[in-house]
């Protein structure tokens, strides 16, 4: 691995939570992302005791450090959901994802703010707000951080902009810190290729949440060009943001020690081709 950079995708668990490791090492990464149940689906079930012991195993003989291991939330998860029973599973579910982080040892649960459908934007921040109560209140015993993740400006989403992820993040003194999208943040008109774009992002970010609260670059291109809001994520040096539009982004060094975690199209050997693409173009030339 060059220098120290943390750099992985997002990995199958079909095969189990401790194949995981090893095919992150096969991919050339050293860190990752995972669902920890099935994403599409309200219904998960805890871990047993093989598995997690399996898991525990499989992380030390591969030597990946926990805290570059990330858990991403199920995708019907919406915490800023005005429809009573959708508000309540989610936060049923959040919690639930929180206890099968725990038994995994893993520390960070990446989640999308939620969507007020049309509710408005004021609305939708209360009401994550008030989700995240509850979840933090019935898991207190859990160090488990939840990753506000910044989306695309659509669809009624609330996190477009660092200023919604800030107002959640304040409303809580510990367990909430963010991750920060390439994609989603190039869709909300986040210009990265630029020199300029990256001091006005930078200046943002330290005007909101601070850098030192993000834990995770979710390393993606985009289908699509700057500001259009289409949330398509595009393989390394394919789309709009550009091996060179990384290539500045990255060597700013306030990115350099964060995970890089891909969430390009195809599974486990285009990432790896993405990976050597992203060490040969990108960081070997920063
Ligand atoms: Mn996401
Ligand atoms: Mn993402
Ligand atoms: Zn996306």
């Amino acid at each position: 691995m060059i220098k120290n950079f943390k750099i992985g995708a997002h990995m199958p668990i079909s095969k189990g939570f401790g194949k995981v490791p090893y095919e992150t090492l096969e991919i050339g990464g050293n860190s990752f992302q995972i669902f920890n149940h099935s994403p599409r689906v309200w219904r998960s079930s805890l871990p047993d005791i093989k598995e997690t012991t399996k898991f525990r195993k499989s992380m030390e003989e591969c030597k990946i450090n926990f805290d570059n291991a990330f858990v991403h939330s199920g995708y019907l998860v919406n915490l800023a959901s005005p429809k009573e029973e959708v508000w309540n599973k989610s936060i049923k579910l959040l919690i639930q994802e929180i206890k099968i982080c725990e038994l995994l040892g893993l520390k960070y649960l990446n989640v999308h703010p939620g969507s007020h459908l049309g509710e408005g934007e004021e609305f939708g921040l209360k009401r994550i707000v008030e989700a995240l109560k509850l979840v933090f209140r019935e898991t207190e015993s859990s160090n488990v951080v939840i990753l506000l993740e910044n989306v695309s400006p659509k669809g009624g989403n609330i996190g477009y902009k660092f200023e919604h992820l800030n107002y959640i993040m304040h409303a809580f003194e510990n367990r909430i810190a963010v991750t920060y999208d390439t994609c989603h943040g190039f869709d909300a008109g986040y210009d990265i290729t630029t020199v300029s774009g990256m001091k006005k992002l930078i200046d943002e970010i330290e005007n909101t949440v601070k850098i030192e609260n993000i834990k995770m670059i979710h390393l993606n291109d985009s289908k699509y060009p700057l500001g259009s809001a289409k949330d398509r994520h595009e393989n390394i040096g394919k789309g709009f943001i550009g091996i060179s539009g990384f290539r500045n982004f990255l060597s700013f060094e306030e990115f350099q020690n964060i995970p890089l975690i891909l969430e390009t199209p195809g599974s486990n050997s285009e990432h790896a081709e993405d990976i050597k693409i992203l060490e040969t173009e990108i960081l070997c030339k920063l």
